[in-house]
């Protein structure tokens, strides 16, 4: 209790517009007690309220509430990058997200040299321990991502042709040893020799499977579905297209409506019209909004840089690769990233729920957070009606303020 007869660590936020990935209360107020969601109501119960006093209120005037963000997919941001395989870079990428109103993420590796990817898992396993047990101001380690090495040469990307990989068991079993038990999510090519055994291992192992920089024919891709390849990596992109006599990966991912898919939402990436189309088709739980950004997003506007040993071109949001021009990724932070859905005429409603409940549902973590119900922890993000991130919180405490880490 302080001298005003309030509670330690329990807070209102009100005259809050909140989606609570659910529902939307024009104007409303939340309880958080003990860095957990107690309650959230409509303005109206507010006076009503019999202990309300007992609360540290903050007034948000009007501003925008919704759930923490929740990037599965992401290389680097503000020139750290999980190719820098130290603890430290990973720690700066969990803090520079806060701004842009990302409270959990999964660090994403990909294909690199085995003893480089090594350390990098490493590193990754080293900083979720220490931000678990120093309270390290930052969005909240999950696992991590490994993109590759186990994908088709044929759609590779940026990943280099060297450090990509048969299917090997063996492999994967000393990278989850590295990682303690900690890879959360493999993109991996269904078509390659092996696959079924593969992902049955991976999944006895708890990891969570995408398809992506693949090649995979229609009949490939179902064949992964019958092995638990249930998500795709950002689809469209670093994938066999679609024919109408060989519907592809591509093909296969839009028939079969249950397979979730992420979504880089730039509309360089995918063209506007073919996201409207998939927002279309796909049932709402199965868009996840990611985005894939690299080492030097946020730092500058356009420029070239240097991202894993490549000359990349930063242009209107989108690295290129100065040399032939492939598509490296994007300079996406996920607040922008909603923005363009909202870009495309989708709601608050519809669009915030892809950056926050969906990718939770899918990593099966929907009970800890990605919403804003009673019982969650309270993750969320304060922000303007046009998404600008104000104010950050994590487990019930803000992490970033107007521009200032906490
Ligand atoms: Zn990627």
């Amino acid at each position: 209790m302080n001298s005003k007869g309030q509670e330690k660590n329990a807070f209102c936020l009100y005259n809050a517009d909140i989606y609570t990935g659910f529902t939307h209360i024009r104007e409303g107020f939340i309880l958080i007690r003990n860095g957990v969601i107690e309650n959230v109501h409509s303005m109206q119960r507010f006076e009503s309220y019999s202990d309300i006093s007992m609360y540290e209120k903050v007034d948000c005037k009007g501003a925008v509430i919704t759930p923490g963000f929740f990037d599965t997919h992401i290389h680097g941001i503000h020139g750290y990058g999980t190719e820098d395989a130290t603890v430290e870079a990973i720690l700066k990428m969990a803090e520079h997200q806060l701004a842009y109103g990302v409270t959990s993420f999964l660090p994403t590796l990909a294909s690199l040299e085995k003893q480089h990817t090594l350390r990098a898992i490493r590193a990754i396993t080293e900083a979720q321990k220490l931000q678990q047990k120093e309270g390290i101001p930052g969005a909240t380690i999950r696992g991590m991502h490994l993109e590759g090495p186990f994908i088709s040469t044929n759609k590779k990307g940026i990943h280099d042709a060297n450090f990509i990989k048969a299917a090997d068991k063996d492999l994967l079993k000393e990278y989850w040893d590295a990682s303690e038990g900690t890879i959360t999510a493999m993109t991996v090519a269904p078509e390659l020799k092996g696959m079924r055994s593969f992902a049955n291992e991976a999944q006895k192992l708890g990891i969570t499977l995408l398809a992506g920089h693949s090649n995979a024919s229609y009949e490939q891709m179902v064949e992964g579905i019958e092995v638990g390849i249930l998500h795709a990596a950002h689809f469209f992109n670093a994938m066999r297209s679609m024919h109408h006599r060989d519907p592809g990966v591509v093909g296969a991912i839009l028939i079969h409506s249950e397979i979730s898919c992420e979504l880089i939402s730039d509309g360089i990436h995918v063209h506007p019209a073919l996201v409207e189309f998939l927002v279309k088709e796909k049932p709402a739980g199965k868009i996840v909004l990611v985005t894939d950004s690299l080492k030097p997003t946020g730092l500058s506007p356009d420029g070239i840089y240097d991202v894993k040993g490549d000359n990349v071109r930063l242009e209107n949001g989108v690295f290129c690769r100065v040399e032939d021009g492939t598509i490296a990724g994007s300079a996406l932070t996920m607040n922008a990233s909603i923005r363009y859905m909202l870009g495309y005429g989708l709601t608050k409603s519809d669009a915030i729920p892809m950056a926050t409940l969906n990718p939770a549902r899918i990593y099966e973590t929907d009970n800890l957070f990605g919403s804003l119900l009673p019982g969650r922890q309270a993750d969320l993000v304060v922000c303007d009606k046009e998404l600008n991130v104000k104010r950050t919180m994590i487990g019930g405490r803000f992490c970033y303020d107007n521009g200032r880490t906490l």
